[in-house]
């Protein structure tokens, strides 16, 4: 089948998957090898050591490069091996450019790995493509943006990042987590890179843990390929199938998110406790017109701050859930609750978590895939 023309449903169930040579079955073999035989010295049929590459994964790497409209993929051990992976094309003295409000442990990577090794990273609030275009200079290499944000929500417009990493000769690094390629297809605008943390919706089972890269160009996946293999942080072939069978029913997923979030977050936005609710979906969220113009949809991921902003409340409400688990992640099949300034932002500072608008008190969801009236039943009981 041709790929190309296949629609995102078809796509998710088919693309990269083929049956079996050996013996037609209809799932991708978990191949539980480390090594393959060969028939005489360098004699083999394209798989060698499972480090440099397993046809569990391959099937995983081609079917996540056709969901987002790349040409290749690469699987790693965990989202932030990834995202790893990216930051060891640069040298000490090249600059990044990335948005402010990012996921803690991207953060933690930048400031507390890189920034040691002589790595500039400068941090600005990409709202605004000014001030994007300030902290570009001829040492910049890459910018690294994450839409919607994590966890205010907050939309970046991936077209006009593009104008600007083409202009300036830098490559675009886009974190595709919080929307899955079902909702946005960050190369479609111009990204040179599409992250993921596989762990999340593309899994979306919360049974594994696992980052990739989708890239188009050969001479970049060439390069990547090789800190893949150098650097060896690969996933399993276990969890490539695992992720393989998650993949199947993404579309499906992706849209039961979407309407039980639209349905919770009109909910939440009505209740007299809560005070504000960040959620893309709302025309009157600051970026909706750019979320519209890139997004087939909002998903399910939102977060808000009860009146008072009191921590006590906060505390209060997310042990008293009981559909909602209080836990770090997102994505699964199951409606969880975080509490970012201590979970999974704990490692942004205080000050800086507070300048770019997380309070101590902001709430997270991730809304699952449960029937919305159980979903609502149990905010309503935790909230009161
Ligand atoms: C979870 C997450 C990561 C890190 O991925 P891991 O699989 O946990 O290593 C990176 N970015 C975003 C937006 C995430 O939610």
């Amino acid at each position: 089948m041709r790929e190309r023309a296949m629609k995102f449903g078809t796509k998710a169930i088919h693309a990269g998957v083929e049956a079996d040579p050996a013996t037609g079955a209809i799932m991708t073999p978990i191949y539980q090898t480390s090594t393959y035989a060969q028939t005489a010295p360098g004699v083999h049929k394209g798989y060698e050591y499972s480090r440099t590459h397993n046809p569990t994964r391959t099937a995983l790497q081609n079917a996540l490069a056709a969901l987002e409209n790349g040409k290749h993929g690469l699987c790693f051990s965990s989202g932030m091996a990834s995202i790893d992976a990216i930051v060891k094309l640069l040298k000490p003295g090249d600059e990044v450019v990335s948005t402010n409000d990012l996921y803690g442990g991207t953060y933690r990577l930048f400031t507390k790995v890189y920034a040691d090794l002589g790595i500039v990273f400068r941090f600005v609030d990409m709202g605004d493509m000014a001030n994007v275009s300030a902290a570009i200079n001829d040492k910049t290499k890459l910018i690294w943006a994450e839409t919607p944000t994590n966890p205010l929500l907050k939309i970046i417009d991936i077209a006009a990042l593009a104008a600007l990493a083409e202009k300036h000769k830098c490559l675009l690094g886009v974190d595709n987590t919080f929307a899955s390629p079902f909702l946005q297809n960050p190369m479609d605008l111009g990204a040179d890179i599409v992250m993921h943390s596989v762990t999340k919706y593309l899994g979306g089972h919360s049974d594994v843990v696992m980052g990739a890269l989708v890239v188009k160009d050969d001479a970049l996946h060439e390069r990547l390929a090789f800190i893949q293999n150098s650097c060896g942080a690969i996933p399993g072939p276990q969890d490539c199938f695992l992720v393989l069978r998650g993949l199947k029913t993404l579309h499906l997923r992706m849209q039961r998110h979407s309407e039980n979030g639209k349905v919770i977050a009109e909910w939440l936005v009505k209740h007299p406790k809560v005070d504000k609710v960040y959620w893309p979906g709302f025309p009157s969220h600051p970026n909706h017109v750019v979320a519209k113009k890139q997004m087939r949809d909002f998903g399910g991921m939102m977060s808000f701050t009860l009146k008072g902003d009191n921590m006590a409340d906060a505390t209060k409400f997310l042990s008293t859930t009981k559909v909602f688990t209080l836990a770090e992640s997102l994505g699964g099949v199951e409606s969880l609750s975080g509490h970012p300034a201590s979970m999974t932002h704990a490692s942004i500072p205080r000050e800086e978590r507070l300048k770019n608008g997380l309070t101590d008190t902001l709430i997270r969801l991730s809304v699952g895939l449960e029937d919305a009236e159980d979903l609502i039943e149990d905010l309503e009981q935790a909230l009161g």
